[in-house]
C-alpha cells in the first residue's frame, strides 16, 4: 500500500457550499516523485466552474488549484531533474498515458487515453480523486514538474502555469507575429496574458472588453487599441481587419460578431469554456472569407517549459492580487463581476499562519 502523510487545503463539499479548511492525505514521494511545499497558487476561472459543478463533472469534495508554484522539499531516488530547495511548478496535468501519438509528440494535454488532471481526476496511485493547489503541498512525477527561474516574481509566475500556457500555445500554433493584427477578447486572467504574449511576439494587438475602465491597463499591458465590445455598432466598424482573434470569455456570447472581424482565412480561437454553449455561429460568417473557428486547451509539458523560459528571458509575469486563502470565496464573487486586476493568487503561508 502507498504510504501517505497528512496535508491541509481548502475544499468545497458541494456546488453550493463555500470553500473551507479540509484535511486529506498526500502520498509519500515514490522513486520518480517530486514533493513540493506550495508557496503560491493562482485562481483560474476553471476552478470556479468546477467548484460550482458548471461543467457537470465534479466529484466532491474538490480541492481546486492548477497554477502551482513552490519549493521542492523532497525527491525520490530516481529523480534527476529536481533538487531539494529549488523552485518548481505544476500546471493543469500531473500525468497522461505517455504512449498515444499525442503524448509521444509532447501534446499530453490532447492525450487520447487518460489525462490525470491536477484536481478532480481519478488518482491512479492513491485512489479517490486528485487534489489541487489550494493546499500546503503536492507530490508529482518529475516528468510533469516544471522549472521556474528564481529571477521571476514567484507570485506573478504562478498563473503562467495555466493562464500563461493556455494563451501562449495557440498564439504560437497559429504563428502570431510581426505584420499581423491580433484581437484578444476579455481582459481577465487569460486575456491579460494573451495581450502580453501577442505584443511580445511582435503583433499589433487589439483588446475587446466589456469594461471601459480596463482601457488604460490594456494599453500598459501591450494593447495598441481597445474596442468596447458591448456595442455591436462599435464592433462592426472593425469588420475584416483581423488575422487571428483569441476569445477568453467565460460566458456564452455571439461568436458571429467576432468572426466578421476576421480577414480572409482568419481564425477565431476559443479558449474560454462557458457552462452553456455559445449561440451557433452562422455559416455565412465563415464561408464568404474562408474563415476558421477553432479551439485550444492549455499546452504540453515541453511547450509549458518553453513558455516559462521565454517569460524568464523577457521578464514576463502575470499582474496579480495576492490574497490569503481565507478570502477565496470573496475572490470568486469578484472574478464573476470581472473585478480582478488581473489574477488572484493565493499566498499559501496563510493556511498555517
Ligand atoms: P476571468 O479572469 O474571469 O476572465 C474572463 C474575462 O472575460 C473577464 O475578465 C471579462 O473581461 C470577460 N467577460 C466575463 N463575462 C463576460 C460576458 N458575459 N461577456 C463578455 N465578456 C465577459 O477568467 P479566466 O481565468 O481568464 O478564464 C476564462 C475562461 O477560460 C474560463 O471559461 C476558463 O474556464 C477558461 N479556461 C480555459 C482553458 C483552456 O485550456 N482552454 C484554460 C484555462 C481557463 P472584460 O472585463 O475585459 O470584458
Ligand atoms: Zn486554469
Ligand atoms: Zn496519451
Amino acid at each position: 500500500m502507498t504510504q501517505t502523510r497528512p496535508a491541509r487545503g481548502f475544499a468545497a463539499e458541494s456546488p453550493t457550499t463555500p470553500l473551507a479548511s479540509f484535511s486529506f492525505a498526500r502520498r509519500v514521494p515514490g522513486p520518480r516523485d517530486v514533493q513540493i511545499e506550495i508557496l503560491f497558487c493562482g485562481v483560474c476561472h476553471s476552478d470556479l466552474h468546477q467548484v460550482r459543478d458548471e461543467w457537470a463533472g465534479t466529484t466532491f469534495p474538490i480541492v481546486p488549484g492548477h497554477e502551482i508554484l513552490g519549493r521542492v522539499t523532497a525527491v525520490g531516488a530516481e529523480v534527476t531533474r529536481f533538487k531539494r530547495g529549488e523552485i518548481a511548478a505544476v500546471g493543469c496535468m500531473v500525468d497522461s498515458c505517455r504512449t498515444c501519438p499525442e503524448c509521444r509528440e509532447g501534446l499530453e494535454q490532447l492525450c487520447q487515453n487518460t489525462i490525470t488532471f491536477t484536481y478532480n481526476s481519478p488518482d491512479p496511485i492513491l485512489g479517490g480523486m486528485t487534489y489541487g493547489g489550494y493546499s500546503d503541498s503536492v507530490v508529482v512525477d518529475q516528468d510533469f514538474v516544471l522549472h521556474v527561474s528564481e529571477a521571476l516574481d514567484p507570485a506573478g509566475a504562478a498563473p503562467l502555469l495555466c493562464a500563461g500556457i493556455t494563451t501562449y500555445s495557440p498564439l504560437r500554433h497559429w504563428e502570431v507575429g510581426p505584420g499581423q493584427r491580433v484581437g484578444v477578447v476579455g481582459l481577465g486572467g487569460l486575456g491579460h496574458m494573451a495581450v502580453k504574449f501577442a505584443h511580445a511576439f511582435g503583433a499589433e494587438v487589439a483588446l475587446f472588453t466589456t469594461t471601459p475602465g480596463k482601457a488604460s491597463d490594456a494599453k500598459r499591458l501591450g494593447a495598441d487599441e481597445v474596442i468596447l465590445s458591448r456595442d455591436p455598432r462599435e464592433l462592426a466598424r472593425h469588420a475584416g481587419r483581423f488575422d487571428f482573434i483569441l476569445d477568453t470569455v467565460a460566458a456564452p456570447h455571439d461568436l458571429d460578431a467576432y468572426l466578421k472581424l476576421l480577414k480572409r482565412d482568419g481564425t477565431l480561437c476559443l479558449v474560454g469554456v462557458p457552462d452553456k454553449p455559445h449561440p451557433s455561429p452562422s455559416a455565412f460568417a465563415l464561408i464568404g472569407r474562408r474563415r476558421s473557428l477553432a479551439g485550444s486547451m492549455i499546452g504540453g509539458i515541453r511547450e509549458t517549459q518553453e513558455m516559462l523560459d521565454f517569460c524568464a528571458a523577457k521578464q514576463i509575469v502575470s499582474d496579480v492580487e495576492v490574497i490569503p486563502i481565507q478570502q477565496i470565496n470573496a475572490a470568486y464573487e469578484r472574478m464573476l463581476r470581472s473585478d480582478v486586476r488581473y489574477r488572484f493568487v493565493i499566498d499559501l503561508t496563510s493556511l498555517t499562519g
